[in-house]
């Protein structure tokens, strides 16, 4: 699943979780629940993931920023946290690119590659999730604090 699906998710997380503990580990387990979602993919080489991964990267990154600036700020941590948990299982592309290495245990790479149903020509799926994603995530974020939140 693109990175930019993993950081929508996780701002819908944080919006509803409303604290940071739970929505970073609801945001890390709904990394690899998409992951196994049937998925845009097996890019054939590595010239052709730098592609895709590359805007999908930056793209992540402006969501990121964009959906921290607009939570509002009681909630702000825990969106922050959600989007971080849902991003981090991730890492491993960039560090395996760039060091030669990734951060994880051999078992949760192994884990991390074999739920991995992928394809080419899947783009418009990873585009109806961001869009719902998206808008559920700002949905979620422009709902009033609830009574409870208040005290
Ligand atoms: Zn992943």
């Amino acid at each position: 699943m693109l990175l930019t699906n993993h950081v929508l998710s996780g701002a819908l997380i944080g919006a509803l979780a409303r604290r940071p503990a739970p929505a970073f580990a609801v945001g890390v387990a709904s990394h690899f629940a998409l992951d196994a979602v049937p998925h845009w993919g097996d890019w054939g080489s590595i010239r052709r993931f730098l592609q895709v991964a590359v805007p999908d990267g930056l793209i992540s990154l402006a969501a990121m920023g964009t959906l921290t600036a607009l939570a509002p700020a009681d909630r702000r941590p825990a969106v922050l946290a959600g989007m971080i948990g849902a991003a981090l299982p991730d890492v491993d592309k960039p560090s395996k690119l760039w060091f030669g290495f990734t951060p994880w245990p051999r078992a949760v790479d192994e884990f991390h590659q074999r739920i991995q149903p992928e394809a080419s020509g899947r783009a418009h799926i990873e585009l109806l999730a961001a869009a719902c994603f998206g808008a559920a995530a700002l949905a979620a974020l422009r709902r009033p604090a609830r009574c409870a939140d208040l005290r």
